[in-house]
């Protein structure tokens, strides 16, 4: 007997597609160039997450999509946090796995520019291999890279729960064109204007220092940061886009090459080998004279300031006897510095220095001539810490009570 074989096709999706992979494929389905274009703008502007409500589309066209295309959205687990305040999203992935995104609410800018719209961090992978001794995202390990739609979603899936929670949906009429994006225009178009009143753009900045080294899952993404920069597309300027790692030095040199001017962050943490060793294994493999070659190089190439993130952590790199590594390498590579209080994570043994301590190590960095700032805001606490939702959640999951 002929044993039968299963083929399994893994479908992309619609939301791992740039505006071009689009039209490439619906020029083979012979569908007119505006039907891209409708499609697009039912996912970014109207956040849908159902075939069906594409009501503009004839319904041999959405099953057409339905056939060749997914489409996921994340589910919402567990939201922490208040409006004014920062606010945490937890979200169930298809396979189960649990990811992490972070609201942060109108300030002045602590990456990019000031906006009065808000921030949201975003996380690239499931857990993270690299196991910085004071990070909660690491503790488990990696469980996988996110999809590039997975990227994508976090902004829409958190606007789609805000704007739940603060009005009725907005009507769509069938037919609708009114707020059509247009195709054909340079990826960094200054778009959000353009968009339609029906749904404003909630978010303006985003910082990739969710859960998960951003780096170690490259290619997805810098597609899911074109698809969340394009003007058709999430509408984020590339210079309100903050890429955080841990100093994956040849990825730095690959981001140098990138043609989109995205902001570069480096979590340091420690000013010398020594400090750095104790704290991120990363450093063993990339040592900081590797790391800062490849700041420089970057720097070269895209003629924009680096920020590095310094977590004050009590015991461990906030002595005033590291101000000065930490002031010449900064100076050397015209970083600027921001300091962030040790955020504490349930089971780990670190802790952040008192006020007084973290103010003395400011003055001091700024003393040496060195552009820095000190995280203050309570509200801001929770973002620092991504990972930690997850691990609670999932700590509760195994040992219910
Ligand atoms: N993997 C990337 C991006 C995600 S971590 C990176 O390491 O840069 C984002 C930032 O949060 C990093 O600077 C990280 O060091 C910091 N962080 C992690 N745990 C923290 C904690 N408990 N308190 C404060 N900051 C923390
Ligand atoms: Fe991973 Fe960044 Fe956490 Fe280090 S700080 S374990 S690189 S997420």
């Amino acid at each position: 007997m002929r044993r039968g074989i299963i083929w399994w096709t893994v479908l992309a999706d619609i939301k791992s597609q740039t505006a071009g992979e689009l039209q490439a494929q619906f020029e083979l389905w012979r569908q007119p160039v505006y039907r891209v274009s409708q499609v697009l703008e039912w996912l970014y502007l109207h956040r849908t997450t159902d075939w069906d409500e594409m009501t503009s589309l004839p319904r041999a066209l959405r099953d057409q999509l339905r056939n060749h295309y997914s489409l996921h959205s994340l589910e919402l687990v567990r939201r922490q946090g208040s409006r004014d305040t920062t606010q945490k999203f937890l979200w169930r992935l298809a396979d189960g796995s649990l990811i992490e995104s972070v609201l942060i609410p109108a300030s002045p800018a602590l990456y990019a520019e000031p906006s009065d719209r808000q921030t949201l961090c975003v996380s690239t992978q499931v857990g993270c291999a690299y196991g910085c001794k004071f990070c909660a995202s690491g503790l488990a390990g990696l469980k996988r890279n996110l999809a590039v739609e997975e990227i994508v979603d976090q902004l829409l899936a958190v606007e789609r729960a805000e704007s739940k929670a603060r009005s009725p949906k907005p009507k769509v009429q069938d037919g609708d064109e009114k707020g059509s994006v247009r195709l054909h225009e340079p990826c960094d178009a200054p778009s959000a204007a353009r968009r339609s009143v029906a749904s404003p753009r909630l978010v303006s900045n985003l910082v990739i220092m969710g859960m998960g080294e951003p780096l170690a899952n490259y290619d997805n993404l810098i597609q899911a940061l074109r698809i969340l920069n394009a003007h058709w597309g999430g509408a984020i300027g590339a210079r309100k886009i903050t890429i955080s790692t841990s100093g994956l030095a040849p990825q730095i040199r690959k981001l140098a090459a990138e043609p989109l001017q995205f902001r570069l962050a480096i979590s340091l943490h420690g000013a010398t080998d020594a400090t750095r060793n104790k704290i991120m294994p990363v450093n063993r493999r990339y040592p900081l004279r590797e790391l800062t070659a490849a700041c420089e190089y970057y720097l070269q190439k895209k003629g924009r300031m680096i920020t590095f993130e310094y977590i004050l952590i009590e015991g461990v790199n906030a002595g005033l006897d590291q101000v000065n590594p930490l002031a010449a390498l900064a100076r050397r590579l015209k970083a600027k510095v921001n300091l962030i209080p040790y955020n504490q994570v349930e089971g780990l043994p670190w802790q952040r220095p008192s006020e007084s301590a973290q103010e003395a190590f400011l003055r001091a960095l700024v003393g040496q001539k060195v552009l820095a700032t000190l995280r203050r805001e309570k509200g801001h606490d929770i973002e620092a810490a991504c990972g930690q939702l997850r691990l609670k959640t999932e700590q509760e999951l195994a040992h219910p009570i």
